[in-house]
């Protein structure tokens, strides 16, 4: 605490993202990060990339990288905005889209950086509680408000509601914008980037840090209508003219077009789910479906706060919330099957 501070930096409490221990080397299935290596592509890409034009600034605009991403869906780069991570089109969303005054809604148990912007930039919210299996109840997403998010496959549950659901919501509420936050919807579920010429009001947010194997270099990306696109874009241009470097934009444009490589890594990241969550069933616990790249458990016998430090002393982080409702669970990322092998040894020793 600094008297230097203002009042909002005093108050706010900062998202805490998952450990990076730098102690000892863990099986990390603690950040939902992807096992696999990006496309060997990207990294030549990167390589090529890294040479003296990084003495000039980059496109501002990132056309190339939205036209590749615009491609990939069927529209036009008009309809896609990029970003320094998803997070980044997240906190710029808040910015364009939420006035003060009525709430924005989102689930109560759901990514808990949606509550760290409500709060820095004052926006009011609601929290909408989800029913004892984590389903999300879709009509209460009907109630007056000033905007909606939900990740779909939620966080950290990894329920997946189907684009059905997401018409309805957008029926109800013409006059706000509904973000989808789409962070895991290649494990599996179906996007709605379908539906986004019928929905003026409706934004996508995806990111290059799951599926595509690229956390450490901060890109993501969001379609919707035009308007809102170019709302976006006003914020960020009033606020850093640069979110992206060369390198990222170059290794991006390379992610997307390596499309073999994308679905052989986010099939086998799918098929490792479902071993393990089998598995897991066999040994009692309570396992979500999911259609993400992680899995939410509960064992009734054994508490998730002790089941977490014995991975954890024996090398395996997995993330534990000690939060309301969610305190008897762990969210446990799907590595690759070696890494998850030793994570189900260590487990079965734990319960018997
Ligand atoms: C990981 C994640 C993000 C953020 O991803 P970036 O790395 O900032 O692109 C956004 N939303 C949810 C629900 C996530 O799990």
């Amino acid at each position: 605490m600094s008297k230097y501070w203002k009042e909002i930096v005093k108050n706010i409490e900062p998202y805490i993202p998952g450990e990076q221990p730098g102690d000892k080397r863990y099986i990390k299935l603690n950040t939902n990060e992807n096992p696999y290596p990006p496309s060997p592509g990207v990294i030549e890409a990167i390589r090529q990339g890294t040479n003296e034009n990084l003495r000039l600034y980059p496109d501002p605009n990132c056309e190339e990288l939205r036209e590749t991403i615009a491609g990939y869906f069927g529209l036009s780069k008009e309809e896609v905005f990029v970003g320094n991570g998803s997070d980044e089109i997240l906190a710029f969303s808040f910015l364009a889209f939420f006035n003060h005054g009525r709430p924005v809604l989102f689930p109560d148990i759901t990514y808990s950086f949606y509550k760290v912007y409500a709060e820095l930039f004052q926006v009011d919210y609601k929290l909408i509680p989800i029913d004892e299996e984590f389903i999300i109840p879709v009509e209460e997403f009907y109630a007056e408000n000033n905007g909606i998010i939900i990740p779909n496959p939620n966080a950290p549950t990894g329920r997946f509601l189907p684009v059905d659901a997401f018409i309805e919501i957008l029926k109800h509420n013409a006059d706000s914008v509904v973000i989808i936050d789409e962070a895991y919807i290649d494990f599996g579920g179906e996007s709605a980037a379908v539906i986004i010429k019928e929905y003026p009001n409706l934004l996508i947010i995806q990111t290059f840090s799951k599926s595509r194997s690229l956390a450490g270099l901060r890109v993501g990306f969001c379609v919707g209508h035009k308007d809102l696109i170019e709302g976006i874009r006003r914020v960020k241009n009033s606020f850093n003219s640069y979110t992206l470097d060369r390198l990222a934009v170059a290794g991006a444009i390379e992610a997307i077009r390596d499309e073999n490589y994308f679905q052989e890594t986010r099939s086998k990241i799918i098929n490792t789910r479902e071993r393990v969550s089998a598995r897991l069933i066999e040994m009692g616990f309570n396992v979500i479906p999911s259609k993400a790249n992680f899995i939410f458990i509960s064992h009734p016998e054994v508490y998730a706060a002790n089941l977490f430090h014995g991975l954890k002393n024996r090398g395996v982080l997995v993330r534990y919330f000690k939060k309301p409702r969610i305190d008897n669970f762990l969210r446990v990322t799907i590595g690759i099957d070696e890494e998850m092998d030793c994570f189900l040894d260590i487990i079965a020793e734990s319960l018997f």
